[in-house]
């Protein structure tokens, strides 16, 4: 989904669009292809970028949906495909919004009914991780619940290295596995301006969970490109932002913000119109809780309205 820029008119900000080049978090001097910008507070929110050449075989033989433009192939490919074996891998994590591999092969589950192949096709979902959506044990029950309805075979702690396109096989450690549509989320990264700027430390920029703070003194992070400990969620971005926004005001006014709390809305998408809601706090009681309110039709109309509101508040529309 794409959302232009051109309302874009903020009080008191100026908004440009260049690539960044450049960061020099001691001097806080940000260098783009247009120009050179010196700042008092520089936060820092690239997001992240994906490495499709990271899993072997994958950009020659295998379709993503985290992209613009891999989510278009793939829509292009689907109405060619005519039954069989489809495997959707998590090659990775970290990885950006962990129900949306669920949230895909549920819809591709509909779309499959809807022409009529579903009988003729095996779902497979792979994941390193434990469970769909780890932080909320009620929300993964309900994920799991509906893909095994659905007769959609899950897969946990196993990962895909890599696929042999001309084969159609996917590689896991131990074994090979068939397929006829592979459909992976690709590993993610950093993006490199951050590496080279030396912001990162394991792989993502390091931050102080409580206060998005970077080790450089007036530089934060927040967003994907950040590790927080907090799942990658625009959701989580958000809340993030508001963080970050505390701690700036409070360093030229004075005064204490209270400390980043890890909160975000998730909805669930379950397929056939039904979506569930996860109030996820990451930091209430010291404990995170994540409570799933449906699925239902009316967390769908939440969910939209959900959308509006920020389409309306950041970008005028
Ligand atoms: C399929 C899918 C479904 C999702 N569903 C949900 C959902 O339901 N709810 C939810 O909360 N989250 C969801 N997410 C995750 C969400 O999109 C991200 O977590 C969120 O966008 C992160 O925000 P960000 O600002 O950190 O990064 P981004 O939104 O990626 O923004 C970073 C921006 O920086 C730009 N950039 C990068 N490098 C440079 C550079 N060198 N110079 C200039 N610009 C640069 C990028 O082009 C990009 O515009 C989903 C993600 C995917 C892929």
């Amino acid at each position: 989904m794409r959302l232009p820029y051109q309302r874009l008119v903020k009080r008191g900000v100026e908004f440009r669009q260049e690539t960044v080049l450049s960061i020099d978090p001691q001097s806080r001097r940000v260098g783009t292809d247009k120009a050179a910008y010196d700042a008092d507070f520089l936060v820092v929110a690239l997001g992240a970028d994906y490495d499709l050449t990271a899993t072997p075989g994958f950009v020659e033989g295998g379709f993503e949906y985290y992209s613009i433009d891999g989510a278009e192939r793939l829509r292009d490919e689907l109405p060619r495909f005519r039954g069989g074996k489809v495997l959707l891998a998590v090659l990775s994590i970290p990885f950006k919004c962990p129900p949306a591999p669920y949230e895909g092969i549920l819809l591709l589950h509909d779309y499959l009914v809807g022409r009529g192949i579903r009988d003729a096709t095996q779902l497979h979902v792979v994941t390193p991780q434990p469970a769909p959506i780890p932080v909320s044990p009620e929300a993964s029950q309900a994920v799991e619940r509906t893909m095994a309805a659905r007769n959609i075979e899950y897969t946990t702690r196993r990962r895909v290295y890599g696929i042999d396109p001309a084969g159609k096989v996917a590689h896991f450690k131990d074994h090979d596995e068939p397929y006829d549509l592979f459909i992976g989320i690709p590993v993610h990264r950093v993006p490199g301006v951050l590496v080279k700027a030396g912001l990162t430390e394991n792989g993502w920029v390091k931050v102080d969970p409580l206060t998005l703070a970077t080790p450089f003194p007036g530089v934060y992070a927040l967003g994907d490109c950040a590790e927080t400990g907090i799942p990658k969620a625009g959701v989580f971005a958000e809340s993030a932002a508001r963080a970050v926004a505390d701690e700036i005001a409070a360093s030229i006014r004075g005064g204490r913000p209270r400390p980043y709390d890890g909160t975000g809305l998730c909805f669930v998408e379950m397929g056939d119109g039904q979506v569930g809601r996860v109030d996820v706090h990451f930091r209430a009681d010291g404990r995170p809780t994540a409570p799933m309110l449906g699925p239902g039709a009316e967390y769908a109309a939440e969910k939209a309205q959900f959308g509006a509101i920020r389409r309306a508040r950041w970008f005028d529309l």
